[in-house]
């Protein structure tokens, strides 16, 4: 799971990559054929539900230290908003390797014909 996670690798063989280009999937592992894609829409929400909880977290806790620290003042929202916008951003690849391995494990990816 980690290696599919952290390295974006396929979560059956860990050789092929996960990633055409930015957050796009490549349609089928390279190196052992497994189709990554899996159901139409089997991708779309969990790792936007993830990426937006992470970066609803993140955003939180530092609208949270800011707070304390500088009392509430406009760049304190901007710091926190930006937070959020920057950690979905960098953690997206990553929720999405996450789920891709998990509909691995769960049977939703396979070799199958389509
Ligand atoms: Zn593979």
């Amino acid at each position: 799971m980690f290696r599919t996670t952290l390295r974006h690798t396929c979560p059956a063989c860990g050789e092929g990559e996960l990633f055409a280009a930015g957050y796009r999937l490549n349609a089928r592992c390279s190196a052992c054929g497994l189709d990554l894609l899996g159901r139409d829409g089997a991708h779309y929400g969990g790792p936007i539900a993830l990426g937006y909880g992470i970066g609803g977290i993140a955003g939180i806790g530092v609208f949270m230290i800011l707070l304390l620290r500088f009392g509430f003042q406009t760049w304190v929202v901007w710091a926190s908003v930006g937070t959020v916008v920057l950690s979905i951003l960098a953690t997206f690849r990553h929720c999405k390797a996450w789920w891709t391995w998990g509909l691995y494990r769960a049977g939703q990816l396979g070799r199958g014909p389509s």
